[in-house]
């Protein structure tokens, strides 16, 4: 595999997988959050800057014939013109003679944008308009069809191209033909982009070298979504802080009275195996001890701080009490490494986003005194920027259902076969 920063594109056509599936205002189609195509600019520029030509490669939403009027790329040419700071081309179809001709005219500094991949089900290499009623044979016989003409979409793909740069972390976990299967076309002359990069290095920091102490701290509502990733956690970390609805079906599976909180009853075993496998493994796991309760689930109910394990009927847990916010604090603030991923309250509602937001605070306190934070997963990502927190940790993962198969500990197809 090669490094963009050292490969030469000088004179060469790199065909770059982006993640440009952002989301389009219904009416308009025009771009409402652009932070994707932004991310991958530098990536772009790279290769322009080194004297070579760019063809983009991506999907948009779920297509499922071809073409798809709703889902065409043509809707964001000008926003990643605006971001570029140039005009680009388009190809209305990424397979046809127009893409192939248009990428072969391409001349050093010019960019062509190929229309949506998943137009074609070779894609993502799974069949379409199957009877409902289909059975398995039939199932795998139009399995076994795509797959065969997969190949032949990927290196069509593939031959518009000198060099192929996979820069779409968001996909990564998925092995499609652009996001995978295309790198094996080429064997010497594959990379990753910045932002795969980034997001790799940023993980495999936490993950493989963690400075010690190392904090993880796991959010959110559901343990039910979270067990692979604390599982694999549990081997690495010294402190694992559980926060957020999980809480409370750790605390009644150790007998604790829950109240109206969430709780996965049909969880307790998972929850009691985590706890008695971190203490074999010498972890500190912090659940807290007090939470701030509501009697509804919205802003405006009345609320009351109860011992966590002592919540009566007609309460609910929503937000991490004083106490237990402090004691999170404090073992983040003299962690080294530190992965967030969960907030530890509803920070959707002012009134119970208190644990969330000091323990943010503390993360940055953290990273500014020398520690490195990673902040990973849509609802922490969300999370930090509403505190405005965002510049001040070590890196924040966009990467999704990728970045959490990533951590925990599958091999991404698509960060395989580049590496391969
Ligand atoms: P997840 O996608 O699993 O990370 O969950 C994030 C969501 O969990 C956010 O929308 C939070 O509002 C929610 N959440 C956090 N704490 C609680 C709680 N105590 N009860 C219910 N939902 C919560």
């Amino acid at each position: 595999m090669q490094s963009i920063d050292t490969y030469d594109f000088s004179g060469k056509r790199a065909i770059i997988r982006v993640d440009f599936n952002v989301p389009l205002d219904k009416q308009t189609k025009e771009v409402t959050d652009d932070t994707r195509i932004r991310a991958a600019i530098p990536t772009i520029k790279k290769v322009l800057a080194g004297g070579g030509s760019v063809i983009l490669m991506s999907h948009l939403g779920r297509p499922n014939k071809n073409p798809d009027p709703d889902f065409s790329l043509k809707f964001i040419i000008s926003c990643v013109e605006r971001n570029l700071g140039m005009t680009i081309d388009f190809a209305d179809d990424c397979m046809g003679p127009q893409a192939a001709e248009k990428a072969v005219a391409l001349k050093t500094g010019q960019v062509l944008l190929l229309e949506n991949l998943r137009f074609y089900a070779e894609e993502e290499g799974k069949p379409r308009g199957l009877a409902e009623d289909a059975s398995d044979e039939e199932k795998a016989a139009a399995k076994k069809v795509v797959k065969e003409s997969q190949k032949e979409f990927t290196k069509k793909l593939a031959s518009y191209a000198d060099c192929y740069v996979n820069d779409a972390f968001g996909t990564a976990h998925r092995a499609h033909a652009s996001t995978a299967l295309i790198a094996s076309c080429f064997p010497n002359d594959k990379m990753f982009g910045y932002i795969m990069e980034g997001e790799i290095k940023a993980i495999d920091k936490v993950l493989e070298h963690p400075e010690k102490p190392f904090t993880a701290i796991i959010g959110g509502a559901k343990v039910s979504s979270k067990i692979t990733i604390i599982e694999n956690l549990l081997k690495k970390v010294d402190h694992l802080i559980i926060g957020g609805g999980m809480v409370y079906t750790f605390k009644g599976a150790q007998g604790g009275k829950v109240g109206n909180s969430l709780c996965e009853a049909d969880q307790f075993e998972v929850a009691l195996n985590i706890l008695a496998k971190a203490k074999e493994l010498g972890v500190q796991v912090h659940l807290g001890t007090d939470v701030l309760c509501g009697q509804e689930f919205n802003n405006d109910t009345p609320r009351k701080v109860f011992p966590a394990n002592d919540i009566p009927d007609g309460w609910m847990g929503l937000d991490a009490g004083s106490e237990t916010t402090r004691s999170f604090c404090d073992v983040i603030e003299s962690s080294k490494t530190i992965l967030w991923n969960g907030p530890v309250g509803v920070f959707e509602m002012p009134n119970f986003a208190t644990g969330s937001r000091k323990v943010a605070e503390a993360i940055a306190r953290a990273t500014s005194k020398g520690a490195y934070s990673l902040v990973g997963g849509g609802d922490s990502v969300a999370c930090i920027n509403q505190f405005g927190l965002n510049k001040q940790v070590s890196y924040v993962s966009t990467g999704g259902g990728a970045r959490l198969e990533y951590m925990e500990g599958i091999e991404l197809p698509g960060v395989a076969a580049v590496r391969k």
